[in-house]
């Protein structure tokens, strides 16, 4: 697949019938006729979490999936059906380090385009009480500790955006002079 253009809905998910578009409610969508109904397009949640170690270095993970493959970020991912925020925060963050935490408070929410879902909505979160053994794993092939001045790249300027916001905010940091 292509990741310069957000792959378009052809087809109704509830009767199969080709999708038009449809000028309703304030902009364009895709519509159903047969249906009769709009297919509304929304921003797909997700949520990661900012864990450090006792000298604040942030634990990012390598990803080992597209997009972005190879480059590091904060441990994520997709919210579940049923899931609370927090609850998908902290579920993928023990698929992808092998660790355990407690979501200590919320750091901050943003949307990034995405080639494939058009938008994501992030949630950020700080956790802590972190335990067990770091072993990466699902779409993360590493999982380290990063001090602000040895951090990489990141997969996604959201990440970086809470990665400075939680710099500014708790610990003494190069973005505050
Ligand atoms: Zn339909």
């Amino acid at each position: 697949m292509t990741t310069d253009k957000v792959p378009q809905k052809q087809f109704c998910h509830f009767c199969g019938s080709r999708l038009s578009k449809k000028y309703f409610e304030g902009r364009d969508r895709l519509f159903c006729e047969e249906c009769s109904v709009p297919i509304y397009e929304n921003p797909v949640p997700a949520a990661c979490v900012i864990a450090c170690d006792e000298k604040s270095r942030i634990l990012l993970v390598k990803r080992n999936e597209e997009p972005k493959k190879g480059f590091w970020c904060l441990p994520g991912g997709f919210m579940e059906i049923g899931e609370t925020p927090e609850e998908a925060a902290l579920r993928e963050f023990h698929e992808e380090t092998g660790l355990k935490g407690k979501i200590e408070r919320l750091i901050g929410i943003v949307t990034h385009k995405s080639p494939r879902y058009g938008s994501i909505l992030v949630v950020g979160f700080i956790a802590g009480c972190l335990e067990g053994k770091m072993n990466p794993g699902d779409d993360a092939s590493d999982a380290r500790f990063f001090s602000m001045e040895e951090l990489p790249e990141l997969a996604f300027d959201s990440h970086l955006f809470f990665i400075r916001s939680f710099y500014s905010a708790y610990v003494s940091s190069p973005f505050q002079n």
